[in-house]
């Protein structure tokens, strides 16, 4: 592949990335075929995520494409406004493929269309498509949908979000007490219980009683379940070994049934199934989407183990217990024996749904607290993601807008990749597993609070570790100043750089974000003697660093405090902390950070087109072998997925 390039194209706020399977070659022609086989199956749950994050998004992708495939070409000689409306008509297109929805990915948001009704009907009615007012309404009507997952305090969250996990008029507090009353009823009889409402929504039958319409091969989504089932049982046949072939088993089961306590079985067989070199995700999964947090979006990655870098976590993980044993957290909530974590870096050959193209760079799953309590976590770094973004990131500009100094910068360059790596292996194989919950405490005490707070959780963890001589003793960073580099880094971006991809009079809603602003500004709300602080240089606003090991103690201290309200459910305190420290912004430092930001001409989030698997085959049809190749278009992909993977 010399004509690889990491850079792709860029629309609205979206930079588009590629990334490259090194080491598909070298895999056994059975490793290649079971990948193939769970490559179709991650792209047949498509559709699922566009019918969860809208009740009407797979009624509108179908409408947009069949507009977007008949547009002229971009030089097609139309008068200069309908040119226009065409371009903006592209941009909105993939930011709807981008989000699965009409929805920011991100920010929850619903699109300005920067094309007009008139002009889409128009477009419409050239290619004898009916104007469907609904759809229209849904693009084009501000108070329709507005926000896809709102997350403000007071707000009745499930009234005021447009995800389709509930019926419509299905109140937060109903939910909420149907929840409760199952918890109750199924706790008389099992000790443990699984993730309640995960794969499910919630509806309201003709008594005005609520229940649950579940997604299995005969409920829900059911079209879609089975063509990933097909593909499933094609995988199994390749399965690299009986440990593999039962994971794949009980998921086939969990999507015959959609029985969570089959769901919990097959986590539990799948973390244990640490020797296969190709691996798989396909299910429902993260919860983000859910303003209360119990219900999971869909979302598929393949991928296979990177044996060399996987040198690197695992001796986190050998040493896992050590880092539970000094970690800053009261000795109570701390895990007496930390078991199970396992970890290793892989090469994603694929990703799908929730993770498409937007993705994470680490996974520690499976989320059931129970589970990881009692059979711990298997957790994995994305290599050949990182690699890209770090490919990716060189020459941006960025640190030259944002960092205070040169002395800073040149930190920055010497030790930002390697920590960033750590760091990301710190969070996911340590920082998730540590830690427990005491006796009685439910796994969502913390309701809307508690993805913010488990984030702040793995990445404290995280951060207090960084600057530990353990680091350089195991080998796993350079020197004493290393840590440095992630600290300056995390504060910025925390408190500063993120705001560049919120919009202006917004505050901050989705989880990661939050975190990292609760843990950036209350470090340097603590920092009385100006450790960390803003400065201002030509007008402009800087972090500066004065004092690095002053540091470290505070994120011990407020790990310490976000380790006891998790252990705890201190719900109150959740609320305080995420309310005081991460959701508002400053709209002077906002402004003045999008406008030095606009300069750079950069996008302030990432996606990646996906690689193309074909398979080759003998007369018998036969697979023989399995090529990836990296051409395609991103518009040209989803277009492709459309076709060949519509399902709902
Ligand atoms: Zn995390």
């Amino acid at each position: 592949m010399h004509d690889f390039s990491y850079i792709d194209e860029k629309f609205a706020d979206i930079q588009l990335l590629r990334y490259r399977v090194e080491g598909f070659e070298s895999l056994s022609l059975r490793q290649k075929i079971l990948i193939y086989h769970l490559v179709q199956a991650a792209l047949s749950g498509r559709d699922i995520l566009y019918a969860q994050n809208g009740a009407l998004n797979l009624r509108l992708r179908s409408m947009l494409e069949a507009v977007y495939a008949a547009l002229p070409s971009e030089d097609g000689g139309q008068a200069a406004g309908a040119e226009e409306e065409a371009r903006e008509f592209r941009v909105y297109m993939k930011r709807f493929w981008f989000s699965h929805g009409p929805h920011h990915h991100y920010a929850c948001a619903k699109f300005r269309p920067g094309f007009s009704e008139a002009w889409l009907r128009s477009r419409l009615q050239g290619i004898g498509m009916k104007a469907d007012a609904e759809l229209l309404r849904y693009i084009f009507h501000p108070d329709v949908a507005p926000m896809r997952c709102n997350q403000r305090e007071g707000d009745d969250l499930l009234l005021t979000s447009s995800s389709n996990y509930y019926a419509d008029g299905i109140t937060q507090r109903e939910a909420e007490a149907f929840y409760a009353r199952l918890r109750g009823q199924l706790s008389a009889h099992h000790d443990r219980l699984p993730q309640l409402g995960l794969n499910s929504r919630l509806e309201r039958g003709a008594d005005g009683s609520l229940h649950e319409n579940v997604c299995r091969c005969d409920g829900l989504y059911g079209k879609a379940i089975r063509r990933i089932m097909k593909h499933l049982e094609d995988a199994a046949v390749y399965a690299g070994n009986e440990e593999q072939r039962e994971v794949i088993r009980l998921l086939l089961e969990f999507y015959r049934t959609g029985d969570l306590f089959t769901f919990d079985a097959y986590s539990i067989a799948w973390l244990q199934d640490t020797e296969s070199v190709v691996d798989f995700v396909n299910g429902f999964t993260e919860t983000y989407g859910d303003p209360l947090g119990y219900k999971a979006s869909w979302e598929s990655i393949v991928n296979f183990r990177d044996d060399q870098a996987t040198g690197r976590t695992r001796k986190l993980a050998d040493h896992a217990q050590w880092f539970e044993d000094h970690s800053p957290v009261d000795p109570r909530f701390r895990k007496s024996v930390c078991r199970g974590i396992s970890a290793k870096v892989i090469t994603a050959a694929i990703i799908s749904g929730d993770l498409y193209p937007a993705t994470a760079i680490g996974i520690n799953l499976p989320n059931s607290d129970w589970v990881r309590a009692v059979y711990g976590s298997k957790s994995v770094t994305i290599g050949n993601f990182t690699e890209a973004y770090n490919r990716a990131s060189r020459g941006s500009g960025m640190l030259e807008e944002f960092v205070v100094d040169d002395a800073t910068r040149s930190l920055i360059r010497q030790y930002g990749d390697a920590c960033d790596d750590l760091h990301t292996d710190l969070h996911e194989c340590l920082g998730h597993g540590s830690g427990q919950l005491l006796e009685g405490v439910g796994p969502d005490a913390l309701k809307a609070y508690g993805s913010t707070i488990e984030e702040a959780r793995a990445d404290l963890f995280a951060l207090y570790y960084m600057a530990d001589p353990k680091l350089v003793e195991l080998g796993l960073l350079p020197d004493g100043e290393a840590y440095k580099s992630q600290y300056y880094t995390y504060l910025m971006n925390g408190a500063m750089t993120q705001l560049v991809r919120i919009e202006r009079g917004a505050t901050i809603e989705e989880a990661h974000m939050r975190n990292r602003a609760v843990i950036a500004r209350w470090v340097m709300a603590h920092a009385t003697h100006g450790e960390a602080a803003f400065v201002s240089r030509q007008g402009k606003t800087f972090l500066q660093v004065s004092d690095y090991a002053a540091l470290r103690p505070l994120f011990g201290r407020l790990l310490a405090e976000v380790q006891r309200i998790k252990s705890e459910g201190d719900y109150a305190a959740a609320r305080n902390l995420v309310e005081q420290y991460g959701v508002g912004i400053d709209d002077a430092l906002h402004a003045e950070m999008l406008e030095r930001y606009r300069r750079l001409d950069l996008r302030p989030y990432k996606g990646f087109i996906n690689p193309q698997f074909t398979a080759l085959r003998d007369a018998g049809g036969n697979i023989t072998d399995v090529k990836v190749s990296y051409g395609e278009r991103f518009d040209e992909q989803c277009l492709r997925y459309s076709k060949s993977y519509s399902t709902l």
